[in-house]
């Protein structure tokens, strides 16, 4: 297998972009070599510049849910691009994506929509303070709200890749109002309310996505839910990553809670820039014109990325493909354990429906402390061996793996003949 082109485009990319990526998680600092450069993708395949093509478990970090370039998306997305791209006024494809969202999500009466999961973050907590008058924020540690100055704190699987603690160019001020906590660990949470009294609320990551896969155990967030409302804080949950993906309606649906402010992206918008941020009209008529919380954007609702993300959750909600999701992942992970045990290396694999990663360690992980027991070098010899095998997987320990709707068996039979392959040179290295 070559990587010549990407070699020589990753060199060019040097001259003019950072480290020649828009994002640093896709740059393989922590897996050793150059990043790939991407070509086209079609289904459930991705194919880079030296024609290498790949079983694609990134999807563009998880919105690509129907596969790359779905007809129906396809076919959407162009015929709004002849009628224009921008207008600066409102369409009719806002309210039909709204309604979508808001049936979804039964704690949302009212959306807003913006660019990016981000700039959904920074809304909801702006919403937040606005609605309770309060300050402070408690987030949990190893999950990631995007690039905001006051979450930039412990914030999960790009700078823990980087080995970063946190970013410079964030002032002390910015972060004086951000509490940290333990993820499944309630204290950690209980403290923060018995010292502090200006609490807004507490934002989370319902099935946490970006310290790899960490799921919520026993009632953890019903009881942070009850323990928020006691203390007159609203429960904040960043469904970036897990809106749509492994239920329609979200972690939320599956775990049987409903937040009070709802953050989405990825999926919503289908590949396309769209991120929202939501709640029941009480807490929506916060934001301006209806109150006195400001937030706007020029793009924001754009007629081509409504267009992408009505039709693909409009495909997502006919196909229903949860519950072969659910099938498709436990036999990924089955496929993981067992080689893993065959070849004698320590594995432990968390996975919530259609996300889901094997952790380098043989510690059950169930927070970031736990996360990061693992052996990333061993993470990084299992990545170039199921590149090579054909499997295109995020070039970091701390990522979540995604699937697609248009994923085959045979697709699950390249990944099992890679992730042997793979498993053996990890016990050999
Ligand atoms: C990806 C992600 C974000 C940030 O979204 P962007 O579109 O990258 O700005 C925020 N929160 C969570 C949980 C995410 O996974």
């Amino acid at each position: 297998m070559s990587f010549k082109k990407s070699q020589k485009l990753y060199t060019k990319g040097l001259q003019h972009l950072v480290g020649a990526v828009n994002s640093p998680v896709r740059a393989f600092a922590s897996v050793g070599g150059n990043p790939l450069f991407i070509k086209k993708a079609k289904g459930s395949k991705i194919v880079d510049v030296d024609d290498n093509k790949y079983v694609d478990l990134v999807l563009s970090y998880g919105p690509m849910i129907l596969g790359h370039r779905h007809k129906k998306v396809e076919k959407a997305v162009k015929n709004t691009l002849k009628k224009g791209y921008s207008f600066g006024a409102s369409t009719e494809n806002e309210i039909k994506l709204a309604k979508i969202v808001c049936d979804a999500f039964p704690g949302m009466d009212k959306v807003r929509f913006v660019n990016s999961g981000t700039e959904a973050v920074l809304s909801g907590i702006r919403l937040a303070r606005a609605f309770t008058g309060k300050d402070k924020i408690i987030k949990f540690s190893g999950c990631y709200h995007g690039h905001q100055d006051a979450l930039l704190v412990a914030a999960g699987s790009g700078l823990a890749t980087l080995s970063l603690p946190g970013s410079k160019g964030v002032p002390e001020g910015a972060v004086k109002n951000t509490l940290i906590a333990e993820y499944n660990n309630l204290e950690s949470v209980k403290a923060h309310f018995e010292k502090y009294d200006d609490i807004a609320g507490v934002i989370i990551e319902p099935v946490g996505g970006n310290m790899g896969v960490v799921i919520p155990q026993n009632d953890f967030l019903k009881e942070l839910k009850e323990l928020a409302h006691k203390n007159g804080a609203v429960l904040i949950a960043d469904e970036v990553m897990t809106g749509f993906r492994s239920t329609f309606g979200g972690a939320q649906e599956k775990l049987g809670v409903v937040a009070d402010i709802t953050c989405l992206g990825k999926v919503i918008g289908g590949g396309f820039p769209v991120g929202a941020y939501g709640a029941r009209n009480e807490i929506m008529e916060n934001v301006a014109p209806l109150g006195g919380m400001y937030q706007a954007g020029t793009l924001s609702g754009n007629p081509i990325a409504m267009a992408g993300g009505i039709s693909t959750l409009t495909e997502l909600k006919k196909q229903n493909p949860y519950d072969k999701f659910e099938e498709i992942g436990g036999i990924i992970e089955v496929i993981l354990l067992e080689t893993a045990k065959k070849y004698n290396v320590d594995l432990s694999v968390n996975r919530f429906g259609s996300m889901l990663n094997p952790f380098f360690t043989k510690t059950k992980v169930t927070n970031f402390k736990e996360a990061q027991t693992s052996d990333t070098q061993k993470f990084a010899v299992f990545f170039w061996e199921m590149i090579k095998n054909g499997v295109f997987l995020p070039p970091s320990q701390f990522e979540a793996w995604f699937l697609n709707s248009a994923i085959s068996e045979k697709d699950i039979k390249v990944i099992a003949d890679a992730t042997d392959k793979a498993m053996q040179k990890v016990a050999n290295s």
